[in-house]
């Protein structure tokens, strides 16, 4: 028997009396139907819940990485149960701060902040900067003698802590784009800096050593490293960035976020950290709230070869297999618990041979062209990384809760596509 693990499922995920899936007790053939496909069909009360229980572990220190899925009505999930938001971009800022967000609840973070983004950032008064270069210290401190406000920052710091995940999103160890190298002295220096600088209010040490990382420890170890580099310094906050891995593919455990949190406050307590600890998850909160729902419009099989199951979307709306070679699991809303008999790959409509979403995928032996077929756990890094390839029309995204579908972005169309041309 090869059935959907169902823990992969948003946690108000159920089976209809048919057979069929239902999320926030909507049933997801009825979403499909009145919004089309490709659909994001978000369970809310999940983003709700992993939202507060990191508020709970690390009430207004953790804050919510908006860059795994972001749109106005995500923001306000995240700020009703009390985060933050940590933002990457003068365009993140935007949507946090159309979405209401005080901007005292803003953490900036990027390494390479242009001099507009950290302008617009002090404008409006950003709660935090998470400066990442001594170039970015010049920036601000020019913006700040120029007449803006001095900003309480945050140092991103390297641990030399290397994360075992995918190398495009492991950014712990030294050799790497982000922040200040902590076994070079590098880190110490710009600490030094910060703190001589009447342009910036150091309040403290943030570190983020990668994403999709299942094994805790690894944070536990960065925490270790950070907090010794900042013990002398006495700031008042230490965050230890986002990352927590979670589960795509039958087989795979994840630690939930209040464990995550366990482990870090232990290993604080262990290393006499007196300052506020923090937390940034983004993937954690989101990924496992979503599935993807498409159409199925081709069945190819090649004798001999496989089976190539073509859907109404792709590396437009989830290019993660094409970045990272990342799995999924696949199933048929209208039987969730079928036995998935049938090896297939599922594929997109985009002209590549490489637009794939589902290398290894199993379905149940009856699939026919007309059938929706679901991806789960596709929440984080779908929606927020996809594109307009072929000028495809990003899908909309629905949240559903006590058995309300609510759209929440629309589906794009050829006008959305046109809006910027001007010649
Ligand atoms: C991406 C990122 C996060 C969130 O990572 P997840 O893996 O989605 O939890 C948090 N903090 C920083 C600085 C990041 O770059």
């Amino acid at each position: 028997m090869s059935v959907l693990p169902f823990h992969l499922l948003p946690d108000n995920a159920s089976v209809g009396s048919e057979g069929q899936l239902l999320i926030g007790g909507c049933d997801v053939a009825e979403v499909a139907e009145e919004f089309g496909t490709p659909v994001f069909i978000y369970d809310e009360d999940h983003l709700r819940l992993r939202c507060a229980e990191a508020f709970d572990a690390f009430g207004e220190h953790a804050v919510y990485a908006t860059k795994a899925f972001l749109c106005t009505a995500m923001a306000k999930v995240a700020l009703e149960a009390g985060l933050g938001l940590d933002v990457a971009s003068g365009g993140e800022i935007a949507v946090a701060l159309a979405a209401g967000a005080d901007p005292q609840r803003l953490a900036f973070h990027g390494n390479n902040k242009s001099v507009a983004e950290l302008d617009r950032a002090l404008e409006v008064g950003v709660g935090r900067i998470v400066v990442d270069s001594f170039e970015e210290l010049d920036r601000i401190e020019a913006l700040v003698a120029a007449g803006r406000p001095t900003p309480k920052i945050l140092l991103r710091v390297t641990p030399g802590v290397k994360a075992e995940t995918h190398e495009f999103i492991a950014t712990g160890q030294d050799d790497s784009k982000f922040g200040f190298t902590v076994s070079t002295g590098v880190a110490a220096e710009a600490v030094r800096r910060a703190i001589e600088s009447d342009a910036v209010e150091l309040v403290g040490i943030h570190c983020h050593i990668g994403s999709q990382v299942f094994r805790v420890a690894s944070f536990a170890q960065a925490l270790a490293v950070v907090a010794e580099f900042a013990e002398p310094f006495g700031l008042p906050e230490l965050i230890i960035g986002g990352g927590l891995g979670v589960a795509y593919v039958e087989g795979e455990e994840s630690a939930t976020i209040s464990q995550w949190a366990g482990v870090l406050k232990a290993e604080a307590a262990k290393a006499g950290v007196t300052a506020n600890l923090g937390i940034e998850p983004g993937r954690s909160i989101a990924a496992a709230a979503a599935i993807t729902v498409y159409e199925v419009g081709t069945i190819k099989h090649l004798d001999g070869i496989r089976t190539y199951v073509a859907v109404d979307g792709g590396m437009s709306d989830n290019p993660r297999p094409v970045l990272y070679g990342s799995g999924y699991e696949t199933f048929l809303p209208r039987a969730v618990t079928a036995d998935r008999t049938r090896d297939v790959r599922v594929v997109g409509k985009h002209c590549e041979s490489g637009d794939l979403l589902v290398r290894e995928g199993k379905v149940p032996d009856d699939i026919a062209v007309g059938d929706l077929l679901a991806t789960p756990v596709t929440g984080a890094y779908g929606h927020s990384m996809g594109s307009n390839y072929n000028k495809i029309l990003r899908p909309p995204v629905v949240f559903c809760r006590n058995g309300d579908a609510r759209l929440v972005v629309r589906r794009e169309t050829d006008e959305d596509l046109l809006r910027t041309d001007v010649g």
